[in-house]
């Protein structure tokens, strides 16, 4: 059971999101950069 949770939590991290304009990591691809206010989010999968 908390394997399977491990999993999923594993995969959801395989995917970047990164701000444009100062490469800040950002948590959400729909977020704002939260150090420098910046909506375009690039967004990296691996
Ligand atoms: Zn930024």
């Amino acid at each position: 059971m908390f394997d399977q949770l491990r999993r999923s939590v594993t995969e959801r991290t395989e995917s970047l999101h990164e701000c444009r304009r100062c490469g800040t990591d950002v948590e959400e691809a729909d977020g704002r950069c939260p150090a420098c206010g910046s909506t375009e989010i690039a967004h990296y999968e691996f």
